[in-house]
This record gives structure tokens, sequence and C-alpha cells, in this order.
């Protein structure tokens, strides 16, 4: 998918997670910050987004109390993952959004023939379609790769990435542009505050 004929760089993420946290990290990085494009900022782009994503269903409504829940979701996910970033931890303010998705969720379980348990958040509507993250990240929580999709340390940034490195230290989205950036303008600031750089 396209952005005004340029591709959309969460399309093909230099760090990208496994499949079940895919669709929150393509979620996350939905806007360039701090002053790029917003795939969510336009209703008819988003809806091909959300379509596109399986947050929300083809025929299913979308009004604009709906795309502002999305973009909320949106936030309250980037605070958790700022989190896991070794940045601060999400108040409750930054959660409430989440938690009303949660709140509302109708979660199913369901009992595979081979005996196996699954949960499903059923239906077409953008709420439910979000429920259906919180189960992700449920999951994810539980097998250990939650705390490795991490928002970028830059904080005018906070593209989300997956850490994969063998350390789990990671924390820029890309050091060559936020990473350099970053250490560029501590050195500065030290500089002018008199210290030898180290
Ligand atoms: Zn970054």
């Amino acid at each position: 998918m396209t952005v005004d004929g340029r591709a959309w760089p969460g399309d093909d993420e230099t760090k990208p997670a496994p499949p079940p946290l895919r669709r929150i990290q393509a979620l996350v990085n939905t806007v360039e910050r701090p002053d790029g494009a917003d795939r969510l900022a336009d209703p008819a782009d988003a809806r091909d987004w959300l379509v596109g994503n399986a947050l929300l269903a083809p025929h299913a409504r979308l009004d604009v109390a709906d795309l502002e829940l999305v973009v909320r979701v949106r936030e309250a996910v980037r605070a958790m993952l700022v989190g896991n970033g070794g940045g601060p931890r999400p108040t409750p303010a930054d959660l409430a959004p989440l938690r009303r998705v949660a709140e509302a969720a109708a979660v199913r379980a369901t009992l595979e023939s081979d005996g196996t348990v699954t949960l499903h958040a059923r239906g077409d509507d953008v709420t439910t379609r979000l429920a259906s993250l919180l189960l992700a990240i449920r999951d994810a929580q539980r097998d250990g790769t939650w705390a490795l999709l991490k928002a970028c340390g830059n904080d005018e940034c906070r593209w989300a990435f997956y850490d994969a490195s063998r350390n789990h230290g990671g924390m820029w989205c890309d050091m060559a542009s936020c990473g350099n950036k970053l250490k560029n303008r501590e050195f500065r600031a030290r500089r002018r505050a008199g210290r030898t750089p180290s």
C-alpha cells in the first residue's frame, strides 16, 4: 500500500515482530511521528487499512467515534511499548482506551477437536476487532515476546520495533536514524554543559 505515491515504511519493517504481534506493530506504526503522515487521519484511507488488517469487517460501519477509538488505542499500546523499551511505564490515563476495549470485549473460548482451547473476540465492529489485539497481547505476555516489542527510545519517534537482538537491549527503531541522532544530541548537551564527552 502506498501513501502519497510512496511505500509505507510500516509495510516493510526492518525489525518486524513475529506474526501474532505483527498486527500490533502495524497499528502502532500507522503514523510517522512527530509530524509525518498518519494513515488513520483520513477516514477513507483508515477504512482500507483497518479492513486490510482485520480490524474492521469489509461491510462494517466506521464512524468518527470508532476511528477516534482506534487512534486512542494505538497510542495506549504505544505507551505500553515505551515501557517495554525501558521508558516510563504507562499511566492509568494512558491505558484507559485499551481498558475500555477490554471491558466491552465479548471473548469466547473454543474447544478444538484435539482439546486445544482457543480464545476469540467474535464480531465485526471495531471495538471487538480491537479486543482481538488484547488476546494477542495476552499470549505474547505469556510466551515472553511481548517485552521485546518496544517503542523507539527517541521520544520524537516512538516507532514500534521488535528487539531480536541477542541481549534484548535494543533501544532504537534504527541506529542510523534515531540511535545516532540521540547520541549526537546527548554529546552536544554534555559539551554545552562543559563536561568532557565520554
Ligand atoms: Zn526511532
